[in-house]
């Protein structure tokens, strides 16, 4: 018999299937609804409707007691027709392989609707990174990443960080890698620390692409950008990045929150102070100079932009007649369920889906991609004016698509990428 435990590490066991809203079987929802206006043939919808790879592992990690606890982790190629997978990897209690499978088919679509030469994958480990030392979390990440090298490599499957896991452990995956492969490969995985093979304006990405399809939503409904009244759900990344950069634009942030709950003013907060005070306190719980509200609150403020940047399913059946927002723009993975999403569209309010508003993260990975593997590297003004073109015309394209099939953007989207995916497998033909 081993030592008693004397640490509490929290530790879940397997589960893979979802025990809510089952995130793969929503998305599939919207896979079907837009399948069914592209009349895709049976053949590839039943092809688009299989992760191509599903590796389920056991990751041993020895603990700094000196005991072993093992762990479960997940790694789903979801599609690689046009090209390398790409997509995170989440430590979390929470991971299911269900929702792995769902987040990978989801960044099948969204590397296809900005049009980039990727496939989509995901993958997670069932863990609370909050319980475990540096030691622990650099043994685990080293243990998965050995654990799914077949798969890994710059023409197969390139993570990224997701929930709860950072440059730090990215730097981790790549040395790992490189180890193994007795030499450096930087193209590896992307979200790197700038010194090693990272991008300019990765950290800024998402929010600077949440920024500039939200102008382009504004555009198409006659409304001006400056004075634009904007509301955050979440200050992370996401959220925090989105604000910042929508306040450069002139817009109105009214508020913001995070897991404890939001603050609130009217005449727009000082983000640049908000920033300031999340960076010392971590928190946004003291902050003194605006109005305290709760997240349930926030979300139905009333305003012209609501950035959901946080959860997944927080915009639901229940409380989506309640949001009094022109423009939803999904910051955040999934954050509206399908049965919300005929509510919104009766109420008339433009949802910019999160496949094509959150994909500048990814878009500029794919820039972080190409220029490790050039060994060349950019300014922060090519990288932003590149990531413009593609948000604006991926916008674009989407809108247009709308429009022609008479659907709204999210099905648009979904119809975008589709098409694209689809028209590879044609080409390629079924090796069946
Ligand atoms: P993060 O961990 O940096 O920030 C998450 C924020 O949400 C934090 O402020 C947290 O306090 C808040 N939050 C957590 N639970 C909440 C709750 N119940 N109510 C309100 N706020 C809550 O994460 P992030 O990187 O900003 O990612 C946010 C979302 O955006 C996720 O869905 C993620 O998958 C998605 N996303 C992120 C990127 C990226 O580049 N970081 C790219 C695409 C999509």
């Amino acid at each position: 018999m081993g030592p008693a435990v004397t640490r509490a590490w929290r530790i879940r066991p397997e589960k893979d299937t979802f025990l809510g809203e089952n995130p793969f079987e929503s998305m599939m929802a919207r896979f079907d609804e837009a399948a069914q206006h592209l009349n895709l043939e049976a053949s590839l919808r039943k092809v688009l409707r299989h992760p191509e790879k599903q590796i389920i592992i056991a990751v041993p990690v020895l603990r700094d007691n000196g005991e072993v606890e093992v762990f479960t982790g997940y790694r789903v190629l979801y599609n690689t027709a046009r090209g390398p997978a790409k997509g995170g990897i989440r430590f979390d209690l929470q991971v299911t392989l269900d929702e792995v499978k769902a987040l990978a088919a989801w960044m099948t679509w969204k590397c296809a609707v900005v049009n980039l030469p990727f496939g989509g994958s995901k993958g997670g480990v069932v863990c609370d990174p909050a319980s475990m030392s540096m030691g622990e979390l650099e043994r685990l990440t080293r243990r998965y990443t050995s654990g799914i090298i077949e798969t890994l490599g710059p023409d197969s499957d390139v993570p990224a960080p997701d929930v709860n896991t950072n440059e730090r452990m990215m730097a981790w995956i790549m040395d790992t890698y490189s180890m193994h492969k007795r030499h450096t490969v930087t193209a590896v995985v992307t979200g790197k620390p700038i010194a090693m093979g990272g991008s300019l304006g990765r950290r800024e990405a998402t929010g600077r692409g949440c920024m500039i399809v939200t102008r382009e939503a504004l555009k198409q409904l006659g409304m001006p950008v400056p004075g634009t009244r904007v509301v955050i759900q979440g200050f992370g990344n996401v959220g925090s990045t989105s604000a910042e950069a929508m306040a450069e634009q002139g817009m109105k942030i009214m508020a913001v929150s995070d897991k404890e709950g939001g603050i609130y003013d009217p005449r727009g907060l000082d983000v640049k102070d908000v920033i300031r005070h999340v960076r010392e306190h971590r928190v946004l719980a003291a902050y003194a100079n605006a109005e305290h509200i709760s997240n349930a609150d926030l979300l139905t403020l009333e305003t012209d932009v609501l950035l959901p940047a946080a959860l997944e399913n927080v915009i639901t059946e229940e409380n989506a007649s309640k949001i009094r927002a022109r423009i939803i723009c999904e910051g955040a993975n999934g954050p509206t369920t399908a049965d919300a999403d005929p509510i919104l569209q009766d109420a008339g309010i433009l949802v910019i889906p999160d496949i094509l508003a959150n994909a500048g993260g990814v878009t500029v990975s794919y820039f972080e991609w190409v220029q490790d593997r050039g060994g060349f590297f950019w300014d922060l003004e090519t990288v932003n004016s590149r990531l413009e073109r593609i948000m604006v015309s991926s916008y674009q394209e989407v809108a247009a698509m709308a429009r022609r099939a008479d659907v709204s953007m999210r099905i648009a989207a979904y119809m975008v990428s589709i098409d694209r995916v689809a028209a590879v497998h044609r080409l390629r033909g079924m090796y069946a």
